[in-house]
């Protein structure tokens, strides 16, 4: 009886091994497994005071750095938040992201891909060598000459117009009512000879859709809307979840829109070090200098981050630890597959 008992013992404790065994690398996306992935993320990266606010534009230099923020928003509208949640940074490049959909929802996808391209340009975010290598063709809408094209093209009578329509956009993507950061607008407007530049180039090469100036200023202000970590996460949830909004259930764009959008965000959404992300992730994502990293689980959840301290490639550097980290831990790494037995 005794030995029987230890046998059963025995065999219960087997079972618990293996059964752990194989939910260590498997996909957990239970409420538990979420809030501890997200709380230990904060825990292991908060002290890390790697990487330096961008300071190129003047406002982004006084932005408390110290700022720390993560948020999951699963394709089903649940919510998990850990840290500095209030506190918003200016979206910056992650609005390209969303204002690609936005012109592939108005215009096809194949606009994007004519008009100005999708190719990875392999050169710095705000290169002017990408444009002038191929006469303005060959680049895409998450690099600086791409996305102030990708604006220009955005539907409108005037300026205003175009302007009023991507923040209306953006809005819908975040599932609430977002405004400009003024300071970091005038900042960066009375900064951005660079960007104006660019947009005058790609005039002289037939790839600007609107007046060049005022193309980049709208692209100015889109770069300067003021979003928090939920935010952010919501406007990926909602690509996550095939363009409808999973707060508010409003569709956005098409799932068509965000299957051409995905691509772009996985080959360019980090700038020179989107391919060490993608290797290390399997995630689309967009990074801005702001701070702000959002990365898409398709069919699952968004997931973002912010922090201003930006590594040498312009990426925030906790934002990119604490996604990696939950990405890891909660095994949705689209490419992590268990063959079949
Ligand atoms: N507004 C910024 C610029 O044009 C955006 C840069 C970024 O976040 O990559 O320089």
């Amino acid at each position: 009886m005794k030995n029987m008992f230890a046998k059963t013992k025995l065999f219960a404790t087997l079972m618990a091994v293996i059964f752990l065994a194989s939910t260590a690398t498997a996909q957990d996306l239970s409420d538990a497994a979420i809030k501890t992935a997200l709380n230990e993320a904060h825990d292991k990266y908060k002290n890390n005071k790697d990487g330096k606010n961008a300071d190129y534009i003047k406002e982004l230099a006084r932005v408390d750095s110290k700022i720390f923020g993560i948020a999951i928003v699963t394709a089903d509208g649940k919510v998990y938040t850990v840290g500095d949640i209030d506190s918003k940074v200016s979206i910056q490049s992650i609005s390209k992201a969303f204002v690609m959909a936005q012109i592939i929802e108005e215009q096809g996808h194949q606009a994007i891909q004519d008009k100005i391209g999708v190719d990875a340009t392999g050169l710095k975010f705000n290169s002017i060598v990408a444009v002038e290598e191929h006469r303005g063709k060959e680049i895409n809408p998450l690099v600086n000459p791409g996305a102030i094209a990708a604006t220009s093209l955005v539907a409108g009578v005037d300026s205003t117009a175009k302007w009023k329509s991507i923040l209306a956009k953006q809005s819908e993507f975040a599932g609430r009512q977002l405004s400009l950061d003024m300071p970091v607008y005038i900042s960066e407007a009375g900064d951005n000879l660079r960007n104006q530049a660019i947009a005058h180039l790609l005039l002289a090469y037939g790839r600007m859709y609107f007046d060049p100036a005022q193309a980049t200023d709208i692209y100015t202000k889109q770069c300067a809307i003021a979003v928090n970590a939920k935010d952010l996460a919501t406007m990926a949830a909602t690509l996550a979840n095939g363009g409808v909004n999973p707060i508010t259930k409003k569709m956005v764009v098409s799932s068509e829109t965000v299957m051409y959008t995905l691509p772009v965000m996985a080959t360019a959404g980090l700038y020179d070090d989107s391919g060490i992300w993608l290797y290390n992730s399997g995630l689309p994502a967009k990074s801005g200098v702001g701070g702000g990293i959002v990365a898409v689980v398709p069919g699952k959840f968004g997931i973002a981050a912010i922090a201003p301290p930006l590594d040498e490639a312009g990426n925030s550097v906790k934002a990119q630890l604490a996604i990696k980290y939950i990405v890891e831990k909660l095994g949705v790494n689209p490419y992590k597959i268990t063959p079949k037995k």
